[in-house]
């Protein structure tokens, strides 16, 4: 494959030799936000008046204000309703999607947190907490933005970059372009050295892990696969370590509160076992009267294998997926790959040692930040650009209820790409094209995600119609699918709107069934087109038996109905090869019919002149 430069949408051409234009890079975590920047020869994350570089993405909605951050946090244990923590899981989601979340409130209409200050969405929310970080820009002197890049989640799909893009309007952020985490985190690194290789991003935080893998190549910078566990992360070690506390501590029938101190302590434990290989524990403020417990990092370590391993298998997917051999450089992001385990770990799959010299957490917003100041203008020489991937692939329902896929998972983006597509019976004049989402065969098991209809084909006979849809999938990952009939020109389209959004869990779950599925579901694709096959040639025989039986004697006739029902009862069994050749035999059966029906209509077409007279006229 050929790799060229992309002309990145909203990218300044201001000259170098300008002045230098002030752009940004936001990480708009769940837990956490920052914002950086990059002056041209130092990367820095901005704090705030206190100092504080991260800014907990918590937002609180009073009768007379909006407070966002450390003093949302504190008012959150008494005004819980009125204070809303990780809005970013529900950017892009309808309500039907979030309607797990039994602790949320929603106002009446649509998907709103009900609040004091009435419904707030979580794009208010996220633009608030995009402000509330904007302001810290102002503290550290930028009277104005040019340019801002936010970083979101390599699955994020369509609908949730669209809602962070609409945050970002809201808060009158002029966003450049939205950036996948990992990929922030590897321009941190390996833009500033330029270097070509394969490079792998390990990204374990407190609840998802992600792995990328990307390649630099003559001035490229190009994600070849991502991939992860949306369930993995250091919360899950807590909890393995809390439950080891309480047995070794020998305390049972812990009330809530009294097991969420114990999480609490072993989070402390976790992160005190990075630094020193043992520690000592006391539980006595959490149960009165506790011993102490000792615990070690191996101990640590083999309560966390099972969990590591895991985040392993999805690194081995990923490079598969990627079609590489070998990897590079190694990135670790997120605040627990600060665990010797893991980066023993991810040393030991990849062979290398890992690259660990920026702050994980702050890694990405430091890529942001880069890329921020390319996008504005401040360009240099070396400078590279970015090509992303979409997660899952992309298509459209055909006949039967098969998938069509146009762009294929891990596809490079932006892309388009287009086929041409037809009509499945005589006369049809509308075609209801329906975009899905995913690896399976059949539609049932694919995600749905916009329908459409394009009408004003003019009547034709099945197949004969000419229709190309085309998928455009831009640089944010934004979807639009059209199609147009190439005789009239007719044209309809869709651009995937926010309501389609997908649970983050969802990825992973339909790409396991996807590769689960894969041997059972070409076997029923094979069937289904078999059958379509069947169907299609068994109705086109009724419907010129209709019109022209009377071309066939009595005993032909029988023996093609025969050769119909024949192929009908077969295509009603599972047996694809079966159905093939009964699809073949009736086509031999019916080539006399069909030779007879076409002699008719040449005749028709000469007004009666039989075809002998007329080759004897032209013989003459
Ligand atoms: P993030 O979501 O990237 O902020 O990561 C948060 C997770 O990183 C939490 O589970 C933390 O306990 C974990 N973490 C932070 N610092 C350390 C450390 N020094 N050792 C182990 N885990 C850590």
């Amino acid at each position: 494959m050929v790799l060229m430069q992309i002309a990145e949408p909203g990218a300044s051409e201001t000259s170098p030799d300008g002045p230098r234009k002030v752009g940004v890079g936001i990480d708009l975590g769940t837990t956490n936000s920052l914002i950086a920047h990059f002056d041209g020869d130092r990367l820095s994350v901005l704090p705030d008046e206190a100092g504080a570089m991260s800014l907990p993405s918590v937002a609180y909605y009073g009768q007379a204000e909006v407070i966002v951050g450390d003093a949302a946090v504190v008012l959150a244990a008494e005004h819980s309703a009125d204070t809303i923590a990780s809005a970013k899981r529900f950017m892009g989601k309808s309500r039907d999607e979030v309607s797990d979340e039994g602790y949320l409130e929603f106002a009446d209409e649509g998907m709103a947190f009900a609040t004091t200050r009435g419904p707030v969405t979580p794009v208010e929310v996220s633009a608030d907490i995009l402000r509330a970080l904007a302001s810290r820009a102002n503290l550290a002197g930028f009277d104005q933005l040019d340019g801002v890049v936010i970083t979101v989640p390599a699955y994020f799909d369509d609908a949730q970059r669209q809602a962070t893009r609409q945050a970002a309007e809201l808060a009158g952020l002029p966003v450049l372009r939205l950036l996948n985490e990992p990929t922030a985190a590897a321009v941190a690194y390996g833009l500033d050295s330029a270097e070509e290789g394969v490079v792998a991003v390990y990204d374990l935080g407190g609840g998802t892990f992600d792995i990328s893998i990307l390649r630099l190549e003559r001035g490229v910078f190009e994600v070849l696969a991502t991939g992860g566990d949306s369930g993995l992360g250091g919360d899950d070690f807590d909890r393995l370590l809390a439950d080891h506390l309480t047995a070794a501590a020998a305390l049972d029938n812990l009330t809530i509160g009294q097991r969420r101190g114990v999480i609490a302590c072993a989070r402390g434990v976790k992160e005190l076992l990075s630094e020193q290989i043992s520690c000592t524990v006391s539980l006595d403020h959490i149960v009165a009267g506790t011993g102490e417990v000792v615990v070690d990092r191996s101990t640590l370590n083999g309560l966390c294998g099972e969990l590591v391993n895991r985040s392993l298998d999805a690194c081995r997917q990923c490079i598969e997926d990627a079609g590489i051999e070998q990897v590079d450089r190694i990135i670790l992001v997120g605040g627990s790959t600060r665990m010797p385990l893991i980066k023993e770990a991810a040393a030991k799959l990849f062979g290398r040692e890992p690259l660990t010299h920026i702050d994980p957490d702050q890694v990405v917003a430091m890529g942001a930040a880069r890329q921020a100041d390319l996008l504005v203008g401040n360009r240099g020489k070396d400078d590279l650009l970015l090509l992303d991937v979409i997660p899952l692939s992309l298509g459209v329902e055909t006949y039967g209820g098969l998938v069509e896929r146009l762009v294929h998972r891990n596809t490079t983006i932006p892309v388009v790409r287009a086929q041409e597509f037809t009509t499945a019976r005589d006369g049809q004049t509308g075609l209801l094209v329906h975009v899905v989402q995913g690896e399976r065969e059949r539609v049932e098991d694919c995600r749905s995600l916009a329908r459409f209809e394009l009408s004003g084909i003019p009547p034709m006979v099945a197949g004969a119609a000419r229709i190309l849809v085309t998928f455009q999938v831009d640089a944010d990952g934004l979807l639009e699918v059209s199609a147009k009939e190439e005789s009239t020109g007719e044209t309809a389209h869709v651009v995937v709107k926010p309501s389609f959004g997908l649970a983050d869990t969802t990825i992973a779950e339909m790409l396991r069934a996807g590769y689960e599925n894969a041997g059972t579901d070409m076997q029923a694709r094979q069937l289904t087109e078999a059958r379509v096959d069947a169907e299609q040639l068994a109705a086109g025989i009724y419907a010129a038996l209709k019109v022209d039986g009377d071309l066939l004697d009595e005993s032909e006739r029988g023996d093609l109905l025969s050769a119909v029902q024949g192929l009908e009862a077969t295509a009603d069994g599972d047996d694809v090869e079966a159905i093939r050749s009964a699809v073949e035999h009736t086509g031999k059966v019916s080539e006399l019919f069909a030779a007879r029906r076409m002699d008719q209509s040449i005749q028709q077409a000469l007004g009666g002149i039989s075809l002998e007279a007329l080759e004897q006229e032209v013989g003459e």
